[in-house]
């Protein structure tokens, strides 16, 4: 099979119904797509690549890989409070293996097509495996109503907007893809079905879509925590000139398996519990939403997320002072000995 055989087969699909009343004028067969924005909004756009070896391994199911590829892409428009559009897909491939592609292809568009997501066009290669997907979407501009003419303000969310005495929220779970990475490694042993919780998490992230775009003009801030919450955070710290604090005993209750790991359900592993403040604080590739937003938004927070069908948790607040501070229960200082995930460091 050769390479326009592979996309025609694979990656174009007939006669999109969906594509026609979306803002994308021309997809996959021509030197370029075409995209038409709508009046008063901007294009939010985030590539994310995959290589062998680093972000996955050879054996991962081909389904997961499609859908792990394009929610980290997805995942990104939701830090900004964007809605997804289209995207496009430039893939090197060592050969031809169609029972590959057809489960790639297939985790790919299902989560494209939840989200209402267009594969506009790409580059297919024989290389190493490596995927890099680049991804569109829209967001508002506010207008200014007296003066329409002076151009409006993005209404996407930023790292740079975070305020002193603002909260900090996290949504989901933190630390799950950490622990099932962990138990491949052999550093630790759960049940099955905690192992199983914790590789769909690792394998299949949910960007939260719905809510980065629920909290525009809601969170002054927002990062997806993709190489883990304290190094993500620190973005948004730094960008926003601020410092934080976090509470280490709000933040542990962000693990999903805390009910395993504290012992409610089951046996305590005391190895495990121990580590659980770590995979939440520093265990990345959970993409779930940092955000931040004034105590005075508490309900709306609370309204939007209930809204966006997605569960958030204040984990502590934004301060004047620089750096990152955790305390515990008691208000102690806890000594913060994690680092996060840098590819060059
Ligand atoms: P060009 O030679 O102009 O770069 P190509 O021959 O590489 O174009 O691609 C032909 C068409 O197929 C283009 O519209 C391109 O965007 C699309 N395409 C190529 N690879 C992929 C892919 N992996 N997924 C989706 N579309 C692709
Ligand atoms: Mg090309």
């Amino acid at each position: 099979m050769g390479e326009f055989d592979l996309i025609e087969r694979y990656f174009k699909r007939a006669d999109r119904a969906a594509q026609r009343e979306s803002l994308v004028s021309l997809g996959i067969g021509d030197d370029c797509a075409l995209l038409s924005p709508r009046p008063g909004t901007q294009i939010a756009i985030s590539s994310d690549m995959l290589v062998e070896g680093r972000h996955f391994l050879s054996t991962v199911n081909p389904a997961a890989l499609g859908h792990k590829a394009l929610a980290v892409n997805l995942s990104d428009l939701a830090a900004c409070g964007a809605q997804p559009i289209a995207f496009t897909l430039a893939l090197s491939l060592p050969s031809v293996d169609e029972a590959w592609l057809a489960g790639f292809s297939s985790g790919l568009f299902a989560l494209a097509d939840a989200h209402g997501c267009e594969l506009i066009g790409g580059d297919t290669t024989r290389g190493p495996l490596n995927i890099c997907i680049t991804i569109f979407g829209e967001v508002p501009v506010a207008q200014p109503v007296h003066a329409p003419s002076v151009g409006g303000r993005t209404t996407a969310l930023l790292r740079r907007g975070a305020q002193a005495g603002d909260d900090l929220y996290v949504s989901g779970t933190l630390g799950d893809a950490r622990l099932a990475l962990e138990v491949f490694r052999g550093t630790v042993s759960v049940p099955e079905e905690v192992f199983a919780r914790a590789r769909l998490r690792m394998d299949q992230p949910t960007p939260r879509v719905a809510l980065g775009q629920a909290l525009r003009g809601v969170a002054t801030s927002a990062i997806d925590i993709s190489d883990g919450l304290l190094g993500d955070l620190g973005h948004i710290l730094k960008a926003s000139q601020v410092g934080a604090t976090i509470a280490t005993e709000d933040a542990t209750t962000l693990i999903a398996n805390y009910s395993y790991l504290t012992g409610t359900s089951g046996t305590i592993d005391s190895e495990v519990s121990e580590k659980r403040l770590g995979w939440v604080l520093a265990g990345g590739d959970d993409y779930e939403l940092a955000f931040t937003a004034p105590p005075a938004l508490r309900d709306t927070v609370a309204a939007v997320a209930a809204h966006a069908n997605t569960p958030v948790t204040r984990i502590g607040r934004i301060d004047a002072q620089p750096g990152l501070r955790l305390v515990g229960a008691n208000g102690q200082a806890v000594a913060n000995t994690w680092t996060s995930f840098d590819h060059f460091a």
